[in-house]
């Protein structure tokens, strides 16, 4: 987390960061020598905004040995990287779906402005992978808006606006999924595999994961907070999930001394367990909408991996030509999977 400042305030974002430093205040040796100890590690920039601070960004770019690095950011000062840009593997730009959708929920104008550093980012001849990164709450038409950003970037990525949601309540959300995600989440699946059947793969996230699991194995969270993956927070706290902020829960440690966090009952019985992961700790650890709401997640996740398992025999015969595509994410790229 390169810093809790952000220039925006987003409808639905509960501005969890209020209670850290506004900018870091550790070490950043000690930083360097906590990734260093593994290999394999993935940095992904995150805030706060992350680019009100682009010299930070791009000195950590330059000097933490990670393989590979990702930058989530809302797009407002993409251009601040300059040349820097090509050291990320993958960017995570905020874009909720069509123009009024994604201003209704954000603020006016952030539709364009998200374009602008899209097109920047095409004229720097960017090779790194671009991910739109939805938030899909009560305005969100699943089809309208996936298609529409499918048609404007290689990948397109959502997480639901809910549990946490300042936009609406269990009751509206469960009458939304039923008469709208369900359906269109029905009708992107279609044709997802109908495009696959023609031999392309388009870039539905949440549908790339999970029929990765399906096809290729896969364990734990997706996102995998409190295990595989930590948040740092500015005072240098390693924490679980970066938008959980000062839970208890949530505390791991420090880069000398770690406690992981982990799933339980009811997932680890679960027979989607395998492919699910128990979707979102955060969501598991809080139950904001009670025991309810845990389940009305569950029904969403369960319609979905049916879904695809009912595409699963078309992908596997296209398999032999279009495995590169859809073993996706190739690495934890901070694309939750489970929406
Ligand atoms: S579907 Fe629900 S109970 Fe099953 S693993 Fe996912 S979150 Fe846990
Ligand atoms: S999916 Fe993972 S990273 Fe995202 S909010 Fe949930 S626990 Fe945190």
């Amino acid at each position: 987390m390169v810093t809790a400042e952000c220039n925006l305030s987003c409808r639905y974002c509960g501005g969890t960061l209020a209670t850290m430093p506004r900018d870091i205040t550790y070490d950043l040796h000690d930083l360097r020598e906590f990734i260093a100890r593994d290999r394999e590690a993935v940095v992904a920039f995150y805030g706060g905004e992350p680019l009100l601070r682009p010299r930070l960004v791009q000195r950590l770019l330059h000097e933490l040995p990670a393989r590979h690095f990702v930058l989530q950011t809302n797009g407002f000062f993409m251009e601040k990287l300059g040349p820097d840009v090509h050291r990320l593997d993958a960017i995570l730009l905020s874009v909720d779906g069509r123009p009024a959708v994604t201003d209704g929920y954000r603020a006016p104008g952030c539709y364009r402005t998200v374009m602008k550093a899209r097109d920047w980012l095409h004229g720097q001849e960017y090779a790194g992978d671009l991910i739109a990164r939805m938030a899909v709450s009560r305005q969100t038409d699943i089809y309208a808006d996936v298609m529409h950003l499918l048609q404007r970037f290689p990948h397109v990525h959502w997480q639901l606006d809910a549990v946490w949601s300042a936009l609406w309540g269990l009751q509206e959300f469960k009458e939304w999924a039923r008469l709208s995600y369900l359906p269109g989440i029905e009708r992107l699946v279609r044709e997802w595999a109908a495009c696959i059947e023609q031999g392309t793969v388009p870039g539905i996230v949440p549908f790339l994961g999970i029929m990765q699991r399906m096809l290729w194995g896969g364990s734990g969270l997706p996102c995998g907070a409190g295990s595989s993956a930590v948040a740092i927070a500015t005072d240098g706290r390693v924490i679980a999930c970066p938008v959980a902020g000062e839970l208890a829960w949530n505390e791991m440690g420090n880069f000398h001394r770690l406690r992981q966090v982990t799933i339980g009952e009811p997932c680890t019985s679960c027979d989607l367990y395998p492919l699910c992961g128990g979707r979102c700790l955060f969501a598991y650890k809080e139950r904001l909408w009670g025991e309810e709401g845990f389940d009305a997640l569950c029904a969403v996740t369960r319609h979905l991996v049916e879904q695809l398992a009912g595409v699963r025999g078309v992908v596997e015969d296209a398999l032999p030509g279009l495995e590169k595509e859809l073993r996706y994410p190739p690495f934890n790229n901070t694309t939750e999977v489970i929406p």
